[in-house]
């Protein structure tokens, strides 16, 4: 079984539907095909609630009411044959009475997370509809039959895994399959999702458990880049890279992938390969457990970061000091992503400085503390392992001219990252390219 995976502009019109249902049937072999909305559609829906949420009504109705416009037109260029036309304008219908009835309702804790839902289970019964008049004999698996988190918001692997093969089993002779991205139930059972661009992790919950050959996530760029497209010019495609490379570029950076996507696909040894939907011969980049030796190959930028440097009152690094100064990190839910330690003091980074103040009252009762605003984590991906010579004074001697806050290196073999101010990033990434690649 291989996953598939299309994302919201993948299939963002009746054309690209149609395409994605050419590149689905050419697979050969069981394929599961997770979609996500029609690219706009979350975004509208997340509208709408903000509009009931105010409690304007009138407001969520208009807004509703374009969104329906819009689902007439794609069933009018979609489907060819009356009969389907119809069936899809009365699965549509339903859906959109359902989100009739949520916007009349008294708002409660669940209306957002059912409204934002419909973005799926639209995308999906369309495809599926699309699929049957072309007689391509499609399954449609309900995501929420099988899709599950726990109280603390994490997949339940045993429940998904028992309930999409008790699923599977009961189609044994189809090979293709489509499921909703995005959405799952929670711990209560009621309609959750698993926050937004969730379909990746969706897709490679699946790929985990079905322990899949592998999991292609079809977007509209050839693949991970070795640098930003947007700052620098002639990027290139990255081919292949190890997980641990691919969880450090989606951490710092790299949008094409969700952060935490990669994890269930890797823990199973589950190959993923990032695919252009738009250029679907273009090899792409396939993420697995292969390391290529002695090689960087990316570089990925992470902005909006806060330094924060603490020096022990007490001049040495007392044991202890450490354990204090990560408890309040802890209490205020805020990760560190860098860090470096002195033996006077120790320097951090954070990307959410939405508890800054607070922690910088708890943090002056350990020593003396300053902050550096409005930088940027540049991190360099490869296989950077300690014992191979010159890959760190490499990019350090990229970044000669520019200056560095802060370096950290070693945490993984797989990365080094520069702390630099938010001026100097695309000159920064501009260097690296012309002296890594
Ligand atoms: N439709 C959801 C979103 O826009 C999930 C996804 O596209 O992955 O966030
Ligand atoms: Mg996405």
């Amino acid at each position: 079984m291989k996953v598939l995976k299309f994302g919201g502009t993948s299939v963002g019109t009746p054309q690209r539907i149609k395409e994605v249902a050419g590149l689905i049937t050419d697979e050969k072999g069981k394929t599961l095909t997770v979609l996500s909305a029609m690219s706009g559609t979350t975004n509208s829906l997340l509208e709408i609630d903000a509009a009931l949420q105010n409690d304007d009504k009138s407001k969520a109705s208009d807004l509703l009411g374009s969104l329906r416009k819009k689902y007439d037109d794609v069933i009018a260029n979609l489907y060819s044959s009356e009969d389907y036309k119809a069936k899809a304008t009365s699965i549509v219908g339903d859906f959109f009475l359902r989100l009739e009835a949520l916007a009349a309702a008294d708002y409660n804790d669940y209306t957002q997370r059912e409204i934002v839902a419909h973005g799926e289970l639209i995308s999906t019964n369309l495809m599926h509809q699309y699929m049957l008049q072309q007689g391509i004999k499609a399954v449609l698996l309900p995501a929420l039959d099988y899709m599950k988190k726990d109280a603390a918001g994490e997949p339940e692997f045993d429940h998904i895994s028992k309930e999409l093969n008790r699923l599977l089993s009961e189609h044994k002779d189809t090979d293709i399959f489509l499921t909703q991205g995005y959405i799952c139930r929670n711990h209560e059972g009621g309609v959750d999702n698993l926050d937004r661009g969730g379909s990746d992790y969706t897709a490679s919950i699946i790929g985990g458990v079905l322990r899949a050959e592998e999991v292609q996530i079809w977007t509209d760029i050839d693949g991970m880049h070795n640098n930003d497209p947007r700052f620098v010019e002639e990027t290139e495609a990255v081919h292949n890279l190890h997980f641990e490379e691919a969880a450090e570029l989606a951490y710092f950076g790299a949008k094409i992938l969700h952060p935490t996507c990669i994890q269930p696909a890797k823990v199973n040894n589950v190959p993923v390969r990032l695919l252009n939907t738009m250029e679907p011969t273009a090899e792409g980049t396939l993420i697995d457990n292969s390391l290529s030796r002695g090689t960087i190959k990316a570089v990925a930028a992470k902005d909006g970061i806060t330094a924060i440097k603490i020096k022990s009152s007490r001049m040495l690094l007392a044991y202890g000091f450490l354990k204090r100064v990560f408890e309040i990190f802890e209490k205020y839910e805020t990760p560190i992503d860098m860090i470096a330690t002195s033996e006077v003091g120790v320097s951090l980074t954070i990307d959410n400085d939405a508890n800054l103040n607070a922690i910088l009252e708890d943090l002056k009762k350990l020593g003396t503390v300053s902050v550096d605003r409005d930088m940027v984590i540049i991190c360099v991906v490869g296989d950077l392992s300690w014992q191979n010579r010159g890959f760190e004074a490499k990019a350090l001697d990229a970044l000669r001219n520019i200056p560095v806050r802060m370096i950290s290196y070693g945490g993984s073999n797989y990365n080094v990252s520069f702390l630099i101010r938010s001026c100097d990033k695309v000159k920064a990434l501009r260097l690296l390219s012309y002296h890594l690649f």
